[in-house]
């Protein structure tokens, strides 16, 4: 569990410091949200510490409250935007835990009734589309916050 990366080789961060291109559902201090461009469903995003870190094992406390708390305002906007049955939330650490990405994130996978769990995606996601869900969950997110998003 000791894949560390250089913060300027990441491309987590790379999207972080907009040197790579990503479909940005929203952004706050310590998060950044956008669409996985190997989606599991339609609305799967990744929650990321904006701040490089490999997985919750060297996590910085206050980044992984921003990052669920974070998560669930998007996880309320998934539910308005898109009525998945389920949300899964998943989180992978190491290698050998499937963790590909060695920059800290948090998967959100709207799920249907009766479908396999599955937590990588096996083709690319439409860039336009992936665009379309991202402005989409964008506004659901606007929503959420103008409500106060606390029940
Ligand atoms: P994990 O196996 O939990 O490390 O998952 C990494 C996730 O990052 C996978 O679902 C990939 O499809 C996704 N991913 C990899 N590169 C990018 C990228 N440039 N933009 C968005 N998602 C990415
Ligand atoms: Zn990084």
């Amino acid at each position: 569990m000791h894949e560390r990366i250089d913060p300027k080789d990441c491309i987590f961060c790379k999207i972080v410091r907009g040197e790579a291109p990503g479909h940005v559902v929203c952004e706050d201090e310590r998060t950044l949200a956008f669409m996985d461009i190997f989606p599991v469903a339609e609305g799967h995003v990744l929650v990321i510490p904006k701040a490089h870190c490999t997985n919750l094992l060297d996590a910085d406390p206050t980044d992984l409250e921003a990052v669920i708390v974070r998560a669930r305002t998007i996880a309320r906007a998934i539910r308005d935007a898109l009525a998945p049955d389920g949300i899964g939330t998943f989180q992978l650490n190491g290698a050998a835990a499937g963790q590909t990405v060695f920059h800290y994130h948090l998967h959100l996978i709207p799920r249907q009734s009766g479908e396999k769990l599955e937590i990588h995606g096996r083709k690319p996601g439409r860039a336009e589309r992936l665009a379309e869900l991202a402005a989409q969950l964008s506004s659901a997110v606007a929503a959420e916050e103008a409500a106060g998003a606390v029940s």
